[in-house]
């Protein structure tokens, strides 16, 4: 069963990351999710993690360096999304975003729309045909309440034609639980 939005993410990864050339996780956190990737990716796939906080990138490595992976071309690189495109040329097979900030860590080191918002846009303009762009939301604190209606407002208004954008939310929680937003390329 998946009941929480951080499970979807996990299992979103599982399911449609397996064939991806190109991976992105935009915010490396604790590493978990980069972790998953590199165990789900296939061996010659190309993964680029992202964290502001040199403490994510020490913690994933650590994390990485003791596991088995499928893969181990990954490059975990200190700097923000929005300036991805330094570091990718590639189109991009697989993007997630896990916002919001480091539980335990420090909350000021949240993401923030405006700079989620330019990182999102360069995804998206690389984005190859049968690519997807999964984004965890968290509303339920202030940064994220205003990165969710920007979030929202943003995706609404992309062209059905480009892009097809599907919400996944629990429906029954209080205090505003996560939820993802999963974009794939239009196909027309
Ligand atoms: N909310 C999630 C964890 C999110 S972690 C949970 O509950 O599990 C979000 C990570 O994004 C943090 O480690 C933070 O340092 C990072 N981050 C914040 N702004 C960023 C940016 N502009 N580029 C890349 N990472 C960023």
């Amino acid at each position: 069963m998946v009941t929480r939005a951080t499970d979807f993410s996990r299992k979103i990864i599982e399911k449609y990351s397996k064939n991806a050339l190109v991976a992105v996780d935009a915010t490396m956190g604790n590493g978990h999710d980069t972790l998953k990737l590199a165990q789900n990716l296939m061996p010659n796939s190309k993964l680029y993690a992202f964290d502001i906080q040199e403490e994510a990138i020490e913690k994933t490595r650590e994390k990485l360096i003791n596991s088995d992976l499928s893969c181990d071309n990954y490059e975990l690189i200190c700097d923000g999304h929005q300036n991805l495109d330094e570091y990718i040329n590639e189109a991009i097979s697989f993007a997630i975003f896990n916002l919001g900030y480091l539980p335990g860590g420090d909350h000021e080191k949240t993401t923030k729309w405006s700079t989620t918002k330019e990182a999102i846009s360069k995804v998206l303009k690389k984005l190859d045909g049968n690519g997807l762009l999964a984004i965890v939301v968290y509303p339920g604190h202030e940064a994220g309440s205003e990165e969710a209606t920007g979030l929202t407002s943003y995706l609404s208004n992309l062209d059905q034609i480009d892009f097809s954008v599907m919400k996944l939310e629990v429906i029954n929680q209080i205090n505003m639980p996560p939820f993802v937003y999963l974009i794939e390329r239009g196909n027309q």
